[in-house]
């Protein structure tokens, strides 16, 4: 069985051809998949019938995403959807909306997606971390994630405009099922969103920046640092061994050199652990001068035992990175109390 979704425009198309039909065909195909959101070939009806039924009958098939929970924040500006899909596995994916400026402009409206189930990096302040690994999603189960949520705002006339690869999962350890999903989501005959508009995350898994630097593409890179030292680094995120702060401060500097896009490092910040004054001053030591941003996250009520600095101690942290000149900013979290910000996602939810 081959998911439709699996398909690149390119591939799409030689498939269509070995068939013994015309190139057009494929874009017959493509333009429902990703306009139409059909649950069947049989209802791409711009298909001959019997182009359908050699489709179903060689095996390929549009894959189901059932979903199996809903929770809206009680703003309706976070959707949390834990999907089933066709292999019966289950994953947790996040739409999060941001009002327009405009009072007749669209919300941004951008997905949180999943890249595995579980993760193997065991972030001690992470829930998902605390699952451990269960599986790799393979490329279509990454799209269909945006295709579900696609179809919902469709149907309320609006549209998909950012994505963030910030789910469950640490992207760089299922790289290239993650990177053909990124070239689908972003083909002009595809989903077709921009490049630009998307963002993928790591904890700072170096070959992978390193890999991604090379695939000639405009996507944002962001960096989970979350310590400026390798001691306090390895007590918090477990498996950094390989690679020291300093790498994976080089790997951001890299691939900002490459691709021209600005990386973002990510801190999540705790009280009593990461968020004293020496520690910000040695994060802007470590930060200065390389141009990067910094994003601060007081974080989320979550698995272990920590807990979110007072806003006072959040603003000292920030104000000190200020006063040494790196670019940073305290991101406000959609979702907490839904458990569908960072680090909150996890598949037992229900049941
Ligand atoms: S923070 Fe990211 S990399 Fe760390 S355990 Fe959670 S999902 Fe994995």
């Amino acid at each position: 069985m081959t998911d439709l979704y699996r398909l690149l425009p390119e591939e799409m198309e030689q498939l269509v051809m070995d068939m013994g039909y015309q190139r057009y065909r494929a874009d017959q195909i493509l333009y429902p998949l990703y306009y139409k959101f059909p649950k069947d070939i049989s209802e791409i009806k711009q298909l001959p019938k019997a182009m359908r039924e050699e489709l179903a009958a060689a095996g390929y098939t549009i894959g189901s995403t059932q979903e199996i929970h809903r929770v809206v924040s009680e703003d309706g500006e976070t959707m949390k959807l834990l999907l089933n899909l066709d292999d019966d596995t289950s994953v947790e994916t996040v739409l999060m909306q941001y009002p327009s400026t405009n009072p007749l402009g669209h919300p941004r409206s951008t997905i949180c997606v999943s890249t595995q189930i579980g993760c193997a990096m065991g972030c001690v302040f992470c829930a998902t971390g605390q699952m451990g690994f269960e599986t790799n999603l393979k490329a279509e189960h990454i799209v269909s994630q945006v295709i579900h949520f696609a179809e919902i705002l469709q149907q309320r006339g609006q549209h998909v405009t950012n994505l963030v690869f910030m789910g469950m999962g640490e992207p760089m350890a299922n790289y290239d099922e993650m990177i053909r999903a990124v070239r689908i989501l972003t083909h002009p005959r595809g989903f077709g969103i921009g490049q630009r508009h998307i963002t993928i995350s790591t904890i700072g898994i170096t070959s992978g920046i390193d890999r991604l630097a090379e695939e000639d593409l405009q996507i944002g890179l962001a960096i989970s640092l979350h310590a400026p030292n390798n001691n306090l680094r390895k007590q918090l995120v477990p498996t950094a061994g390989p690679n020291s702060v300093e790498e994976i401060i080089e790997a951001g500097r890299r691939y900002f050199k490459k691709t021209g896009r600005r990386v973002t490092f990510e801190y999540a910040l705790m009280e009593g652990v990461n968020d004293s004054i020496e520690t910000a001053m040695e994060l802007a030591r470590l930060l200065k001068g390389n141009g990067s941003h910094l994003n601060i996250i007081p974080i989320n009520p979550t698995a272990g035992n920590f807990k979110r600095p007072s806003s006072g101690r959040v603003l000292k942290f920030e104000q000190i990175l200020i006063d040494a000149g790196i670019n940073c900013t305290v991101r406000v979290e959609k979702g907490t109390e839904i458990s569908a910000a960072c680090g909150q996602l996890r598949t037992d939810i229900v049941g």
